[in-house]
């Protein structure tokens, strides 16, 4: 976007942003982003809040808590996940310890949220979007199945039981929710909160106009996004992302702060950034939709859809199958069309009866291992489960699919897949271990 600045004021204002830039990439040491070893773990050998100008300071973390300072007391954007909140409040307080008047969350995401109450003060305002309401509700409703979901993917202890909380049961502690757009000031500073839905329905972003700085949330990171993650969700609608991307390019932000990972300054890198994701969506989406119309199936699609060079944002936390899958089965749910998928018998329901045939779960292990050596874990993976169907404790694809698993797991770029490969491996070891040794 082309700006009407005459050219000195535009070679300081360059100048500003990049020693700007500098600072921030020089405070930031190790990649923060999603794609990293242990996300969960980011930020964690943080020691002081990360100054991004003279109003923002961020702490790193899973997810990056903001404060911003004005004259009229501070605001907090997201508050990381429960445990990881106190460190950052004592190192925002370093900064400043003027009152909080205003917590926005940009979703209803635990790690957004969980730290809420480390921040409330008499008189914050808490500001959401007003989907956020029902998207609490969802996550309590289906809170039994989203711990365990959760647990297994980010290597987290399983929250304990507590009850149902019924279908509209969340605490919704939101003293402020807006339909569109939400508009306050601050000591004399502006804050612009828009509704822009993408990872959630409930999604927003803070443009503080002053700054030219949008808090974007988990709409932008760097990886490809979690059109669908593994752990569960409804629908992630690409199209929102794209409508939301454009609205945000729109403001003409020469800062970009994401929930997940680095600011992205200077107006240049931010439309290269958020112009290429919204078009490796967009690309993808429309591609998967191209498939649908060409009557192909969802794995087919999963295996031809490629994003071109150009558009390649990284895999390191959503990726294109996934991404594919949950497009398709956003728009279309769950039957293939096949008449055998409509009834309650899955495909591994005949498992034992063909290893029978097949000669024993000994023969299908050695398949297995057989295709394993052949470079092919997965589908090694789908034989180790044959086999153990028909012999839950055949020590041999026991073994196998852990060396499958062992094998995805050395060649994983996601950290997603990572997690569900590190939970898988548990549980095929809890349960080699458990399994009587042969006789000598
Ligand atoms: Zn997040």
């Amino acid at each position: 976007m082309q700006r009407n600045w005459v050219g000195s004021g535009l070679l300081a204002l360059m100048l500003l942003l990049g020693a700007l830039q500098d600072s921030v990439a020089a405070a930031a040491g190790a990649p923060r982003g999603l794609g990293a070893e242990d996300p969960v773990r980011t930020g964690a050998d943080q020691q002081a809040a990360v100054r991004v100008n003279e109003a923002i300071h961020v702490v790193y973390g899973f997810g990056n808590t903001f404060l911003v300072t004005t004259p009229g007391g501070n605001v907090i954007i997201d508050t990381s996940m429960a445990a990881r909140a106190v460190r950052a409040r004592e190192m925002l307080d370093a900064v400043s310890r003027e009152p909080v008047r205003y917590v926005i969350l940009t979703h209803g995401h635990g790690d957004h949220t969980g730290g809420l109450a480390t921040w409330m003060e008499t008189g914050t305002q808490v500001v959401a979007q007003a989907e956020f309401a029902e998207f609490l509700h969802y996550q309590a409703r289906l809170a039994g199945f989203f711990g365990r979901r959760n647990a297994a993917q980010f290597g987290l202890p399983v929250p304990p039981e507590r009850g149902w909380a019924g279908n509209f049961g969340a605490r919704v502690p939101a003293t402020i929710l807006f339909d569109e757009g939400y508009d306050f000031e601050l000591g004399g500073t502006r804050f612009e909160l828009l509704h822009t839905p993408g990872e959630t329905p409930d999604h927003l972003t803070v443009w503080i106009p002053q700054y030219k700085a949008a808090f974007i949330g988990d709409n932008y990171y760097e990886s490809f996004p979690n059109l669908y993650t593994l752990r569960g969700t409804r629908p992630r609608w690409a199209l929102d992302y794209v409508e939301s991307l454009d609205r945000i390019l729109a403001l003409g932000p020469e800062l970009v702060l994401p929930s997940h990972g680095e600011p992205i300054v200077g107006n240049a890198a931010i439309v290269a950034a958020l112009t290429r994701y919204r078009d490796a969506i967009l690309y993808v989406h429309d591609a998967v939709v191209d498939g649908m119309n060409a009557g192909k199936d969802v794995f087919t699609l999963m295996r031809e859809i490629r994003l071109p060079a150009e558009l390649d944002v990284g895999e390191g936390y959503g990726n294109l199958i996934w991404s594919i899958r949950g497009i398709y089965e956003g728009y279309a749910g769950w039957f293939d069309g096949n008449p055998a998928t409509m009834y309650a018998e899955p495909p591994a329901g005949v498992y034992a009866d063909v290893v029978g045939l097949a000669g024993g779960p000994d023969a299908i292990t050695r398949l297995a291992a057989e295709q394993l050596d052949a470079g092919a874990p997965v589908r090694a993976l789908h034989l180790a489960d044959m086999a153990l169907a028909a012999d839950p404790e055949h020590r041999g694809a026991l073994e196998v699919r852990i060396a499958a698993l062992e094998a995805l797991r050395a060649a994983s770029v996601n950290s997603n897949e990572r997690g569900w490969l590190d939970h898988g491996l548990q549980e095929a070891r809890a349960r080699l271990t458990a399994t009587p040794q042969p006789a000598p």
